[in-house]
């Protein structure tokens, strides 16, 4: 059907229901989990002190740790409702190949449920992110494919691969989570209900870092809904072209190095009308801002949290938020995907992101 992926309300033919009950089983993280497929989610809501006080900010901000799911990042909420669904509509059973086009994370998601529920599972990376991601893919029994960036819509695109592998393994499956419409629903259902539980509906900021752009469009969905004033703030890398209006991606579309955020065409699951502002991002500005949530903070956060923090801080500025006010910024994943990166000394140096090392070195004590 032509709504497949849509969410809109108005159309009565869409196949996906619109009022969604969370799913999710009623189980007390105070108490013994069934499995670790019922350990994604409640992530805590964490008040942002220092670097709020060092920005001038007067404003409640406030950090949703996505690095603290299972899998290490925001995404574990997608693999398992991705997997549940296709199990409930019958397109899936244990013992068949899956196979899906990612940065990682999603991946990593999808490898955690994988093993616990005895699947295949095939990932087409690009070669540009990183290595742990492979360590930790690989310990979970999944297959990598590590391709060259080429242009969308060309059949040596990471996406076009998957799909090729998927037509040619018998028995396999894709999510193509940039289509899927349980991608957005997922954080619809979880991370937007979270965040107004947590707030008690008190929020009137949220700022997101766009790669599919499914927590944009679930978590924004959501919140706009039960607080229509609350704005939604996205945040996009230079070099990608999600921003809006298109003139802020002026300048030439290029690769950069955080990871996980930025696309070159527009997911087909992304509801470009959500969004009250969006911010372009340098890479150096995520990394430090990234690391200053580490070291200031104690939140063992991935680069694309420094982006969304940094959009977060322009974004307060820009709207001139004061006392009484509240932004939560979304923090994806965690510090386990970047150590031979930024938050490597060497690295930020060799890429100009920093001059001299920042961190006390190790000292070793022989007898
Ligand atoms: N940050 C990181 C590290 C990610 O892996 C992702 C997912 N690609 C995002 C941000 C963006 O999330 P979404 O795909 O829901 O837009």
């Amino acid at each position: 059907p032509k709504c497949k992926w849509s969410l809109d309300k108005k159309d009565a033919s869409c196949p996906v229901p619109h009022t969604f009950n969370p799913p999710r089983k009623a189980v007390s993280h105070c108490s013994v989990l069934p499995s670790v497929l019922d350990a994604y989610g409640h992530t805590p809501l964490i008040q942002l002190n220092k670097i709020a006080k060092s920005e001038g900010i007067e404003c409640e901000l406030l950090a949703k740790c996505e690095f603290m799911n299972p899998g290490g990042s925001i995404k574990d909420r997608i693999a398992v409702r991705m997997i549940e669904e296709a199990e409930r509509s019958g397109a899936i059973k244990p013992g068949d190949t899956l196979i899906e086009p990612t940065s990682g994370n999603t991946g990593i998601g999808l490898a955690l449920v994988a093993a616990v529920k005895g699947y295949r599972l095939i990932l087409v990376m690009l070669d540009k992110n990183s290595l742990e991601k492979d360590v930790v893919l690989k310990a979970l029994g999944a297959e990598i494919i590590r391709v060259p960036a080429a242009p969308f819509g060309t059949s040596d695109h990471y996406i076009s691969i998957a799909h090729r592998l998927q037509r040619e393994i018998p028995n396999s499956f894709i999510f193509d989570q940039y289509k899927n419409p349980w991608n957005a629903i997922a954080h619809y259902d979880t991370t937007g209900e979270e965040i107004l539980e947590q707030t008690g509906g008190n929020v009137d900021m949220v700022v997101i870092g766009a790669g599919t752009c499914g927590t944009l469009t679930g978590v924004a969905r959501k919140i706009k809904e039960r607080q229509p004033n609350c704005k939604v703030v996205a945040v996009d890398p230079y070099g990608s072209i999600l921003a809006s209006p298109p003139e802020l991606n002026d300048g030439p579309i290029k690769s950069y190095l955080v990871e996980g955020i930025g696309k070159k065409f527009f997911p087909a699951g992304m509801d470009r009308t959500i969004t009250d502002k969006w911010y372009k991002m340098h890479d150096k500005d995520g990394f430090l801002y990234a690391r200053k949530l580490i070291n200031d903070e104690g939140l063992l956060c991935g680069g694309s949290s420094g982006s969304a923090l940094a959009g977060a801080i322009k974004a307060i500025k820009d709207f001139n938020f004061g006392k009484g006010q509240r932004c939560v910024v979304i923090l994806p994943d965690s510090i386990r995907n970047y150590m031979s990166r930024f938050v490597n000394d060497d690295w930020m140096i060799d890429k100009g992101f920093l001059e001299l090392p920042a961190k006390l070195t190790t000292q070793w004590w022989w007898n």
